[in-house]
């Protein structure tokens, strides 16, 4: 048992439980059924790991 028996988890590429995909108003979301992490779908077959804070931090560039 090896949670990294899948690289594609080690490349942020994830797939989903099948049972566990549901429609949040914006996009699909689940939990990859290699390692266990939420994940959101940003195309086909292309999943990656979910953010759980708030969406609009990222890219945000810090002036400091
Ligand atoms: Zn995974």
């Amino acid at each position: 048992m090896s949670i990294f028996s899948f690289p594609g988890c080690l490349f942020n590429r994830h797939r989903p439980q099948r049972r566990g995909v549901s429609w949040d108003g914006r996009q699909y979301i689940g939990e990859c059924r290699d390692c266990g992490e939420p994940i959101q779908r940003h195309g086909r077959r292309d999943w990656r790991k979910r953010k759980i804070e708030s969406e609009d931090t990222e890219g945000v560039p810090s002036s400091t």
